[in-house]
């Protein structure tokens, strides 16, 4: 199976807009991943029908049994992080417990007890192109990375026909990233000519070099500043690292994101990239 994951150093470069197109251009059997657990929108322009939700469960909190605590601050006394407090009781800061266990090791009264905290769900659909896994992060869970990982072991046991597992990562190169990249046979990093741009994708190059894995680049709207353009272009030459495509600036992307869609279902300039795409990757795959 060939695992491709899209990237971006920064968000808005297109990255979504690129793994969709790709997914829907795709002749082979895949599976589809949306990694970007934070703010997961493949699902937005490949629409599928939910067929299972199951929580993700992540790192542990202390839990406290009122029935058996005494109040007597002990574990308060210790936790560094000030994740317990007292009111009318001892209760946990869910926000501050990092999950140390150190609280449950010095209660006299075995009144803490480490439990599975929710940080999210897993979310998997059937959609017209393929099998597709999601997550959703709760708010300031801290752990995107875990569910990454949890979403890409889901998505690889979607279809046992598939011959391809396409992955929407997340932007920027925190431990989501990480997890994303790990494992895959090639990076598609998208960017864009901009100056930020330039900078978070040597970021980009710079972390996934650790791995063993393909880097490809595509350039998003590289048509509106030729001259940041040519220096990606430069760039990704002295580094071997192939442009594989150079999307232009097109309305009509606009309007396909508005309606739902890949870039591939309008007749458009932007689309005319992705044609023979596929067959580009597994050129440089082979190499
Ligand atoms: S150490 Fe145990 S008994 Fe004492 S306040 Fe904490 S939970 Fe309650
Ligand atoms: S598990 Fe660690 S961080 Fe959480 S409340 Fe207990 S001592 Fe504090």
């Amino acid at each position: 199976m060939r695992r491709i994951a899209v990237v971006s150093g920064k968000g808005g470069a297109g990255k979504t807009m690129v793994s969709a197109a790709l997914a829907d251009s795709n002749a082979n059997i895949q599976v589809l991943a949306d990694c970007d657990v934070e703010a997961s929108n493949l699902g937005f322009l490949i629409p599928g029908e939910l067929t299972s939700r199951e929580p993700f469960m992540s790192l542990d909190i202390a839990e406290v049994d009122p029935a058996i605590c005494t109040g007597c601050g002990i574990c308060a006394d210790h936790c560094v992080f000030d994740a317990l407090v007292k009111s009318s009781d001892m209760h946990v800061l869910p926000m501050r417990c990092e999950g140390c266990g150190l609280c449950e090791h010095v209660c006299p009264q075995e009144a803490i007890t480490m439990v599975k905290r929710p940080s999210g769900e897993i979310f998997r659909s059937r959609t017209d192109i393929g099998m597709m896994a999601h997550g959703r992060l709760n708010p300031g869970s801290g752990t995107s990375g875990l569910l990454v990982n949890e979403v890409k072991k889901r998505a690889l046991l979607l279809d046992p026909a598939a011959d391809t597992l396409l992955i929407d990562g997340p932007p920027g190169i925190g431990c989501a990233l990480i997890s994303t990249v790990s494992g895959v046979d090639a990076v598609i990093a998208v960017t864009e000519p901009s100056v930020s741009a330039i900078h978070d994708l040597k970021r980009l190059l710079t972390v996934c070099r650790r791995f063993d894995m393909r880097f490809m680049l595509v350039i998003n709207r590289y048509d509106l500043e030729e001259g940041l353009s040519g220096r990606i272009e430069e760039y990704a030459q002295e580094q071997g690292v192939p442009v594989i495509a150079r999307i232009p600036f097109d309305a009509a992307v606009v309007d396909a994101v508005r309606r739902g869609l890949p870039v591939t279902k309008i007749d458009c300039e932007a689309a005319k990239p992705f044609s023979r795409l596929w067959e580009v990757i597994d050129t440089e795959l082979s190499r």
